[in-house]
């Protein structure tokens, strides 16, 4: 495989394992992360519309309340004993009733901070008294600016209620003269009419709520809340509005169009169908409730009191009930509902860049930690496949000398299969003498730390499964692995080359037509035997003979015959000599003995046997051929000589020999030097 093929390839595997790593979990923390947003979501949005709903209750609570005092407080300026008295004038003191009730009235407005205006109407529709709030202050209104009110909604109404009954009007801005009061002034009257004491109408008392009051007790109700408090009448006109330019459409002819239905069409679908409820929409959530402080009438404590109900032909019929809405705008909402989304997506973005990140290194090591042992794994293999393809035996043990492996060319040379030495002592591969000498090995090496390679190659003597002994090559390698060893020994079954050896070094030292030692071991043999012979005075002889006039026997007979007399005589020679005597062939046709701890006279003796047995011998060549030779022999021996070296020796008995052949042939003579 090319490098860049095999690059690309571990990058597609890092990426691989990477994002399998990477996927579920990042998968997961996503879904946990969402499920923690969503639930938050949806908790912030739970807890958002219950504030709401409570405000909304509270405010629908204080707008009862409110009314439940302005009527109360009616009544009480109703009953005041005075205005009984006035309107009965029984002592005929009228001023002073008058006057006393215009204090009272005046009083009362000083105290009661939430009303603008306090007034008796008589039954032509003309104020009678009239207590104004002027710059927060109560103000008696002069007899000439009292304004006759015959023509206004309110005086129609009020005169005609039956005793008891108490008109409230439409909640809406104040009128002065014909004009909407500028600033505006939201306004709700509250009249009823008077009776005298024959129960017949002297006119009416009405009482002037300045609406502000009441919008700003909603506003403070609502303060820590999300939403702001909007107020619709029926027909969806703001009363308090967005923005307080679109407020009190109802009462201006090109503020028509400005509602709440035509801004929330939809919405006010809903709203304006629903009595209570909350709806959460694009615009925003709205947790809405309808007010109307008529619907169930009014009691005090002291009687039962009406309280006028507008029915279907009254034109301000929408503005006497009114829909309270807490308002939340989209924006608003999301912010909150959503206020987890931005550390949400942060942390998980942190976490899944960190954890990418974690899972690219950590596959990348885990990706090269694979390649790596498997390209260790190959590797043993190759080594496995060689050593199982060895010619050589290969064992490994321990330290213990226990084997751990052992290749098909062991098996081959002990006869043990792989399972059945595995785990046996190394010992059983050496006979009983040599059995230990492998741990004294591994115990020196361990303990020295010597070399690598245990003596090598060592040449020992092992046993096979079958009991043979045989020689062994053996190398032995050590190897530490931290905290244990492993030795390696490679074996040779060496048999063969043994026994190659031993013919080689045979046939360095024979003569090959006749098998006896050659000259080369004539001349060492004769240099030890000379030296041991002179160092401990030792009897050493030596014989030389050589064939007489055997050049006739080849021309007589040819040299393979020749060569059959040379056996046959080397034969006799090895058959007269002893055991410890060396015979060699010296050259041709002559012969050596070297005749160890012989002196002259036993020397002599054995020479002349030599030549006895050899001149009685007939070799026989073929059937009808067979040759008779003579030999003549030089003999020379230690002491009687004294040669300086092994050479001159030889020399000596050469000579005698010579003598031999002089003197007449096939005889025996003894050196005299
Ligand atoms: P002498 O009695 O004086 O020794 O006479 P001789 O004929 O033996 O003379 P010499 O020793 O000089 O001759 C040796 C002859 O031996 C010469 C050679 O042909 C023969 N010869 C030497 N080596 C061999 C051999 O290996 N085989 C054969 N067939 N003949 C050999
Ligand atoms: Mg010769
Ligand atoms: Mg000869």
């Amino acid at each position: 495989m090319s490098q860049a093929l095999e690059q690309s390839n571990s990058n597609w595997a890092i990426a691989r394992k990477a994002a399998s790593l990477f996927l579920p979990v990042a998968v997961l923390v996503i879904i946990i992360l969402y499920t923690v947003y969503d639930r938050d979501r949806i908790s912030v949005i739970e807890t958002l519309t219950h504030e709401e709903k409570v405000v909304v209750e509270q405010q629908e609570k204080h707008f009862s309340r409110l009314f439940n005092n302005i009527i109360a407080d009616l009544l009480v300026l109703s009953g005041h004993a005075d205005f009984t008295e006035m309107l009965n004038d029984p002592d005929g003191d009228e001023i002073r009733h008058f006057y006393n009730i215009t204090q009272e009235f005046r009083s009362f407005i000083d105290h009661k901070g939430s009303y603008d205006q306090l007034r008796f109407i008589d039954m032509q529709g003309q104020e009678v008294i009239r207590i104004d709030r002027n710059q927060g202050h109560p103000k008696i209104v002069s007899e000439e600016k009292l304004q006759n009110k015959a023509d206004r909604y309110y005086f129609s109404k009020t005169i005609t209620l039956a005793k008891n009954h108490i008109y409230i009007s439409a909640f809406d801005l104040n009128i002065e003269n014909g004009v909407i009061e500028q600033p505006h002034k939201p306004m709700l009257r509250i009249a009823m009419p008077i009776f005298d004491e024959f129960e017949t109408r002297a006119g009416m008392i009405i009482l002037n709520y300045l609406g502000h009051n009441l919008l700003n007790e909603l506003e403070d109700i609502s303060i820590n809340s999300t939403g702001k408090t909007l107020i619709l009448n029926m027909d969806g006109y703001w009363v308090k509005g967005l923005d307080s330019r679109d407020e009190w459409g109802f009462m201006f002819p090109d503020k028509k169009n400005l509602t709440f239905q035509s801004r929330y069409p939809n919405e006010w679908k809903t709203i304006s169908t629903h009595k209570t409820g909350r709806l959460l929409t694009e615009q925003g959530l709205f947790s809405y409730t309808t007010i109307n402080p008529l619907a169930n009438g009014w009691q005090s404590s002291s009687g039962q009191y009406k309280v006028y109900k507008p029915d279907e032909s009254d034109a301000n019929l929408s503005n006497y009930s009114w829909k309270l809405v807490s308002f939340i705008p989209p924006q608003t909402y999301l912010d909150i509902s959503t206020r987890l989304r931005t550390p949400i997506i942060i942390i998980g973005l942190v976490f899944l860049i960190i954890w990418g990140m974690y899972s690219l290194i950590s596959s990348n090591a885990k990706v090269h930690r694979e390649q790596a042992q498997r390209k260790l794994r190959q590797k043993d293999q190759r080594i496995r496949e060689i050593v199982d393809s060895a010619f050589d035996g290969i064992i490994t043990m321990d330290e213990r000398g226990i084997i751990e492996s052992f290749n098909p060319a062991a098996t081959a040379i002990f006869g043990y299969a792989q399972e059945e030495i595995i785990g046996k002592d190394i010992n059983i591969l050496t006979p009983s003498p040599h059995q230990g000498t492998h741990d004294n090995y591994i115990q020196q090496y361990i303990e020295s730390r010597e070399a690598h390679i245990i003596d090598c190659p060592k040449e020992i003597e092992a046993v096979r499964k079958d009991g043979s002994l045989f020689p062994l090559s053996l190398c032995v390698g050590a190897k530490n692995y931290g905290d244990h060893w492993m030795f390696t020994g490679i074996v040779r079954d060496i048999t063969e080359h043994k026994q190659m050896q031993q013919e080689l070094e045979k046939m360095a030292i024979t003569d090959v037509l006749t098998g006896l030692y050659n000259r080369g071991h004539l001349n060492r043999s004769l240099e030890s035997e000379y030296r041991r012979s002179i160092r401990y005075n030792i009897p050493l002889s030596l014989i030389i003979l050589d064939i007489d006039h055997f050049k006739y026997v080849n021309d007589i007979h040819g040299h393979p015959a020749g060569d059959k007399v040379l056996i046959e005589l080397a034969n006799e020679l090895k058959k007269h000599s002893r055991e410890t005597d060396i015979v060699t062939r010296y050259g041709g046709e002559e012969f050596v003995l070297i005749l160890p701890q012989t002196n002259s006279t036993n020397g002599f003796i054995l020479a002349e046997r030599l030549r006895a047995a050899i001149e009685i011998l007939s070799i026989k060549i073929d059937e009808s051929v067979a040759i008779k030779v003579t030999i003549s022999v030089g003999l020379v021996s230690i002491p009687e000589t004294k040669a300086e070296s092994a050479d001159h020796f030889l020399i000596v008995a050469d000579r005698a020999l010579y003598q031999a052949k002089n003197s007449g042939r096939n005889r025996v003579v003894l050196s005299s030097e």
